[in-house]
């Protein structure tokens, strides 16, 4: 058996449309490529001259074999460093079931030959950190140069297996919201597929909740010579960091993505000062949001079957939080186009019963919710008691 897992043979093809980065990935299974695909309104005119986005991607599935991972490309300095030291043990304090394994490339010089302004990045799902990372910085009031320019939507396990109808239909209907939202805003729009999930395939440990920043991380630094910042939308706000909350990657991120900055592009955990509840009362005066907002876990057709094209099912367990947060913030009824607010004010005990019960098993998320609509007096008739989540001050239905 190989010792290593070695990347190598990097190629990147454009042509007026589509940039191709691939390499091939031996030691790790069948010998088999990596391939990522851009499709950019930009054209995408600087592409990346690095390993980054490879070395990053595969970093996850080498420390889960205790094999080298040699790379016969170059990677940034500054990644490189902590590739080889912080990031691992950061890693393996998460999971312990990871090694820590050896990283066999070569430092980069640095690129000075792209002068550009800033630009800013960030995700585009239409969810809640969506929306709020799209106003982060503007919410401080600081400057004008820190707003977003670019949205961002990667194919890397989030749709599930790539190789599937059913993930790339989901896809191609996100991309495209994404794109019409970018054009609207007048903002450049950047979709990225790859099979990089075939690799996480086989493990728990591998699954997308827990390697999620990783992969997604590995499709943004292809960018790494048009972006300047990259804003990452967690899901969990400093409050709920937890080291070695195993079952979620999301609860180190603001940690994490200081250690995967590479030497020209910089990731920050957007909005992790908010939680969750905060953030759902700043779109909620959000226009956009109210025609928009995508929380729903449920297979789109699934959906579509439900209550329509477009809506949120209103009946998984993200609906449910959300729509009860809403309804304690006072403001379910203006999100009529994408939830079925007739059927949530019918269940609403029942649907109260599965957040507060949730929250009790120790989702913090599903506990703030329950225990916004306990406080605000809108939650049915006791038995149920609001339970401490995190220490958060609750914010004003005004807000
Ligand atoms: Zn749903």
């Amino acid at each position: 058996m190989s010792e290593a897992v070695c990347l190598k043979d990097f190629k990147t093809e454009q042509d007026a449309t589509i940039t191709n980065y691939q390499c091939l990935v031996l030691g790790y299974g069948d010998r088999r490529k990596l391939h990522y695909e851009i499709s950019s309104t930009t054209g995408h005119p600087h592409p990346s001259i690095t390993a980054n986005w490879a070395i990053l991607g595969m970093l996850l599935p080498a420390m889960r074999t205790g094999k080298t991972l040699r790379c016969d490309h170059g990677v940034s300095a500054l990644l490189l460093h902590f590739l080889r030291t912080d990031l691992q043990e950061l890693l393996i304090n998460f999971d312990p079931s990871l090694s820590r394994i050896d990283i066999d490339a070569d430092a980069l010089p640095p690129d000075l030959t792209v002068s550009k302004d800033i630009r800013i990045g960030t995700g585009f799902s239409a969810g809640i950190d969506s929306f709020n990372s799209l106003g982060v910085f503007c919410h401080s009031d600081t400057t004008s140069q820190l707003n977003v320019t670019d949205l961002f939507i990667f194919d890397v396990g989030a749709f599930g297996q790539h190789s599937s109808k059913s993930s790339r239909n989901s896809f191609t209907a996100a991309a495209g919201r994404t794109r019409s939202y970018a054009d609207r805003l007048g903002l450049h729009a950047h979709s990225v597929t790859s099979n990089l999930a075939d690799f996480y395939v086989g493990a728990s440990e591998l699954d997308f909740i827990r390697t999620h920043t990783l992969r997604n991380a590995s499709a943004a630094v292809l960018f790494e010579r048009e972006i300047d910042i990259y804003l990452y939308a967690s899901a969990f706000s400093y409050r709920e960091v937890d080291l070695k909350a195993k079952y979620a990657l999301g609860h180190i991120d603001s940690i994490l993505l200081s250690l995967i900055t590479t030497t020209q592009l910089r990731f920050i955990s957007s909005g992790a000062g908010s939680d969750r509840i905060k953030k759902t009362a700043l779109l909620s005066n959000d226009k956009d949001a109210q025609h928009m907002l995508d929380v729903c876990v449920t297979p789109t057709p699934r959906r579509s079957t439900l209550v329509g094209v477009g809506r949120n099912c209103s009946r998984c367990w993200k609906c449910y939080r959300t729509m009860v947060t809403l309804d304690a913030l006072g403001r379910l009824e203006e999100f009529r186009a994408v939830f079925d607010v007739d059927r949530y004010f019918q269940h609403r005990e029942a649907i109260f019963s599965q957040v507060h019960h949730r929250g009790a098993k120790g989702s913090s998320i599903d506990q703030a919710a329950a225990n916004l609509l306990l406080e605000r007096g809108l939650a049915p008739s006791p038995p149920y008691t609001r339970r401490r989540s995190a220490g958060r001050s609750l914010p004003c239905a005004s807000t």
